[in-house]
């Protein structure tokens, strides 16, 4: 074999490809394991030949890695040019979720109380009688007590899933000695049919607050400012006698409606007011139940609906639509 001819066909093939497959090709036929050189070399005998041989396959190696190093280089310089990839262009959307319209209410009245000072505690959604209602002033014969209303554990006429938030202020006040400010923010029970403004659970913010001297200007300064804080700084709040068997007084809050700033329209149902729920002066028999004395200290306390707050304040006209998980009416929000 001549290897000088060799290696000058070889260097003109490896020149004369100019495709990597092409290349690949030539790298087979000249350097490939069938090739003449390579056997040339099994056969080769004596020093000086297998040098030479051995020089041009190191040669031709070399000569193959610098051609492929120039064609894989024209290759990205091609699509460099003819590809191209406008990266101002908008990407593909990602749709975002956002909070339950129920979580971001609850999550702006927990921000206003502990705004003004007020303690955060989680009471349990299994209660008992004593905590549910004897403690809050409800006799046994008093018919929200009744099986009718309430939803009793089976087999057990003292286990129940608790029919407000009102509980909490029981078992907060057994552990902690007053000043006590306080909100309970969770879900509630009752057997109620499904309609327009009920559902058999719900969610309440319950709030107490028990210190020396504390009056119905108290309460009434303290459900104007979460008025404001949750329906615009214009809201002005009036309050009503009404009666709980926990608060004396009791009283119900309304809030100037939010829409038509007390003209009245269909969301106020023209009266130019909007209910936020019952309220009242702590009993002092409840005081009693918890061993407070009620000659030292005096409180308030209300529970209002969180559906009915964010019904309000989004004009949702039926209490369901807040949990039929409907997403083209929960995407609104
Ligand atoms: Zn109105």
């Amino acid at each position: 074999m001549d290897a000088e001819s060799l290696q000058t066909e070889a260097l003109g093939a490896i020149l004369g490809a100019h495709t990597l497959a092409e290349l690949d090709e030539v790298r087979v036929r000249f350097l490939g394991r069938s090739s003449q050189l390579k056997l040339a070399l099994r056969e080769v005998r004596d020093r000086e030949t297998g040098q030479r041989l051995n020089g041009v396959r190191e040669h031709l190696e070399t000569a193959v890695a610098e051609r492929q190093a120039i064609l894989e280089r024209a290759n990205l310089d091609h699509s460099l040019t003819t590809e191209s990839v406008d990266v101002t262009l908008p990407g593909t959307p990602i749709p975002r979720g956002h909070l339950h319209l129920i979580t971001q209410i609850r999550r702006q009245v927990e921000d206003v109380f502990l705004g003004l000072g007020y303690e955060i505690f989680d009471g349990p959604e299994i209660d008992d009688r004593w905590h549910n209602f004897t403690a809050l002033n409800t006799p046994d014969w008093h018919p929200s007590t009744s099986p009718n209303d309430t939803f009793y554990l089976a087999d057990d006429d003292n286990l129940l899933l608790r029919t407000q938030t009102s509980p909490g202020q029981i078992r907060f006040m057994e552990t902690h000695e007053p000043p006590v400010y306080m909100v309970s923010l969770g879900r509630c029970y009752r057997r109620d049919t499904p309609d327009p403004t009920h559902t058999p659970f719900f969610h309440q913010v319950e709030c107490l607050a028990v210190d020396r001297g504390i009056t119905l200007a108290d309460l009434k300064g303290t459900i104007q400012h979460l008025a404001r804080e949750l329906y615009g700084p214009e809201r002005e709040v009036r309050i009503r006698t009404s009666y709980f068997p926990f608060t004396e007084p009791s009283i119900e809050a309304d809030v100037t409606c939010y829409l038509c700033g007390g003209a009245g329209c269909r969301v106020c149902g023209d009266s130019g007011w909007i209910e936020m729920g019952g309220a009242g002066v702590v009993d002092p028999n409840v005081f009693q139940h918890v061993g407070y004395d009620p000659e030292e200290v005096s409180g308030f306390a209300f529970g209002f609906g969180l559906e009915r707050m964010a019904m309000l304040r989004h004009g949702l006209p039926d209490i369901r639509a807040l949990w039929e998980n409907d997403l083209r009416l929960l995407r609104q929000f």
